[in-house]
């Protein structure tokens, strides 16, 4: 059955209770650590204690990139592909958008804004999916 809301592409990107997106990352405990996605035992500092669900904000800097000029059938390229260190810690790797894929054009460290869209794809049952693209701040 078709979803009235869009579903997300990843599990850590959810609906608030105002239905607005935003990113839950998980916070270690013991040392601070910051993660996307569930996981058991913190790679930082191999605590098992539990991790809090937090409220990421939607802004980050480019750590690092690379520009695609092959992917899937009907995936348009070139794109760039980065990883962007989010504020307040964690990292999420995704597509970089508004910027030329050409590397005059990218500034290592640039700020980056994280924003949610649409991600233009329906699945079989006509559910749309909702997810996270980087942008220049
Ligand atoms: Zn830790």
């Amino acid at each position: 059955m078709q979803s009235p809301t869009p579903r997300t592409v990843v599990d850590f990107l959810k609906y608030g209770e105002d239905g607005s997106l935003y990113l839950e990352g998980h916070r270690c405990r013991d040392c601070g650590a910051v993660y996307f996605g569930r996981r058991s035992t913190c790679s930082k500092c191999f605590s098992r204690s539990r991790m809090d669900a937090v409220a990421a904000p939607p802004r980050g800097h480019l750590y690092a990139y690379t520009i695609v000029h092959r992917s899937f059938p009907g995936v348009e390229t070139p794109f760039i592909h980065a990883v962007v260190d989010v504020e307040g810690g964690g990292a999420l790797r995704g597509t970089l958008l508004g910027v030329p894929p050409d590397p005059d054009d990218i500034e290592m460290g640039m700020p980056i804004s994280i924003t949610f869209e649409d991600a233009g794809q329906t699945d079989r049952e006509g559910n749309r999916y909702m997810t996270y693209f980087f942008r220049p701040a």
